[in-house]
């Protein structure tokens, strides 16, 4: 009994010897110093094992281990906060993308809660680092420098901006024009998935190459409209030359008809000539009363058939040339209507090449047009005429705060706003990015001064929000009127001088001819 205990103990220690050696090389790479330790334990555990030997690598081995647990709590508490305060500092970032914004609150959710396992860590890491990606593939993080990481996000804000022109100082300027003839072309083609993805894409920010990629699709499209608008007018000619050549055949084989009528007619009455001068014949000739009644019954019989023919000749030459003329007459009709509708187009395409697509306002080809037509007036006729620049104050801090769609949704208010300030008589024009020009008709500049600083007010006083933050949007003037030795050039040069002294005085300012420094 007592032999059968001893070896089932010894089966049971030789058990827990090789386990304990399995496991002591499962967590071998943790700490050098335990490494060592548990090799000098194995040594101690297999073949014959020496326990004596083993209780004293044991012993060790508990106070490297309880140490080396505080030491693991401390790092994993250490990388929670950091993972946060990466968190934390990316939310700055993509305030303004909710599907980040999302993602990185759920994280910081995430981080906060109490830590499972040593693995639930490196989740934690992988989500994070997966969180960062997306952002820098949407250019959110792409120019904070990491030194930085710390800093105050206007800061940041400032030098992605600033590496992002850096790289290609023409970067923002494709950004804007591209924007517009997006939205031009948005208007004409509003369910257009690919011009949707791009107009999408550019809000979100997009890489120089994607901004390339986007710019060949829009002018893909600019090139197949323009090639659909000259086939539309190739079209509309071919068809004009058709109606036409036909209503000309038509022409021809009327006169045609008309001649062959005429020889027809000419011929019938030759024929009844030479009846009546056989009827004289016959009176002068004949002998008997009986072959005089014979011969001009003969004659008479001739005469009507000769003259029911050319009637029925005739009448089926005036139905012919009726047929003839209605149908030319449906022609012409549907000839111009086409003329009508292509005009109509032709009318279209006009305006639209003389309109600003994102504020609707005329542009600077329509503004020139105008000008040359007031300035002719002004000097033939002596109408008063006064210009005024316009431009937004601190325009791009809108632009940088809230994004380039609130600096879009800005101008179009803008524009909406002066041109309702304006009255019919007065004109107003998108110079360009936040400019506009206007063309007044106060005869006085007390009193263009007076109407300017109302709408300058006004606008100062209109209620903006972004984001649920109320912001102010203000504009500065620079306004003169022609004199008689002006040129539309001098007029426009005076007026950008003034507009530049109300930005240097302080902005939110009229400056006109009366105004002193
Ligand atoms: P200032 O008071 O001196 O006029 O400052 P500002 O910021 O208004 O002027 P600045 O010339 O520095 O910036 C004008 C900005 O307007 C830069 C450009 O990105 C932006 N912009 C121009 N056109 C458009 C547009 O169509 N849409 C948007 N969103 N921004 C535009
Ligand atoms: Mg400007
Ligand atoms: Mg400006």
């Amino acid at each position: 009994m007592e032999a059968k205990q001893l070896q089932s103990l010894k089966n049971n220690n030789a058990l827990l010897c090789q386990f304990i050696v399995k496991l002591s090389a499962f967590y071998e790479g943790f700490s050098d110093k335990i490494d060592t330790e548990l090799k000098v334990l194995r040594g101690h555990l297999s073949g014959t094992p020496n326990f004596s030997l083993a209780a004293v690598s044991i012993e060790k081995l508990n106070n490297s281990l309880q140490h080396q647990e505080k030491t693991l709590r401390k790092y994993s508490a250490d990388t929670l906060s950091s993972l946060e305060d990466a968190m934390k500092h990316l939310q700055k970032y993509v305030f303004e993308d909710d599907e980040l914004k999302g993602l990185a609150t759920q994280e910081l959710i995430k981080l906060n809660q109490p830590p499972g396992d040593i693995f639930s860590i490196y989740k934690l890491y992988a989500k994070a680092l997966a969180i960062h990606r997306i952002a820098f593939n949407k250019k959110m993080v792409g120019g904070a420098p990491t030194e930085s990481i710390e800093g105050a996000p206007t800061k940041n804000d400032d030098a992605t901006d600033r590496s992002l022109k850096d790289e290609n100082p023409h970067y923002r300027s494709i950004l804007v024009e591209l924007n517009q003839l997006i939205t031009s072309y948005a208007q004409k083609k509003p369910n257009d998935q690919q011009l949707n993805d791009i107009k999408q894409r550019l809000d979100e920010g997009m890489s120089e190459d994607q901004l390339l990629k986007s710019c060949v699709v829009i002018l893909r499209m600019i090139v197949q409209d323009a090639m659909s608008e000259a086939s539309l007018t190739g079209k509309v000619i071919q068809s004009l030359h058709r109606s036409l050549s036909k209503v000309n055949s038509d022409v021809s084989h009327t006169i045609e008809g008309s001649q062959a009528q005429f020889e027809q007619r000419q011929a019938g009455n030759e024929q009844l000539k030479r009846h009546i001068s056989h009827i004289e014949e016959a009176v002068s000739e004949s002998d008997s009363l009986e072959s005089l009644k014979e011969q001009t019954q003969f004659c008479v019989e001739k005469l009507v058939t000769t003259l029911s023919e050319q009637q029925s000749n005739d009448q089926q030459g005036q139905d012919a040339l009726m047929s003839m003329l209605s149908s030319m007459q449906s022609r012409i009709e549907r000839l111009q209507q086409q003329t009508s509708v292509y005009k109509k187009k032709l009318a279209e395409q006009a305006m639209q090449s003389r309109t600003d697509p994102l504020t609707r306002l005329p542009n600077r080809q329509a503004y020139n047009e105008k000008l040359e037509a007031a300035y002719a007036n002004f000097k033939s006729k002596g109408d008063s005429l006064a210009v005024a620049v316009v431009d937004i104050d601190h325009f791009k801090s809108i632009n940088d705060r809230f994004g380039h769609a609130a600096g879009d949704k800005t101008l179009q208010v803008v524009s909406k706003f002066l041109k309702q300030s304006l009255s019919e008589d007065d004109f107003i024009a998108r110079w360009g990015g936040e400019e506009f020009v206007m063309l007044l008709s106060e005869s006085e500049m007390a009193e263009v001064d007076k109407k300017l600083n109302k709408v300058r007010t006004k606008l100062a006083e209109m209620p903006f929000k972004f984001k649920k933050e109320k912001v102010k949007v203000t504009a500065s003037f620079g306004a003169t009127c022609f004199s008689k030795d002006d040129n539309t050039e001098t007029v426009f040069e005076r007026a950008d001088e003034y507009l530049y002294k109300a930005k240097r005085n302080g902005r939110n300012l009229v400056v006109t001819d009366l105004s002193t420094d």
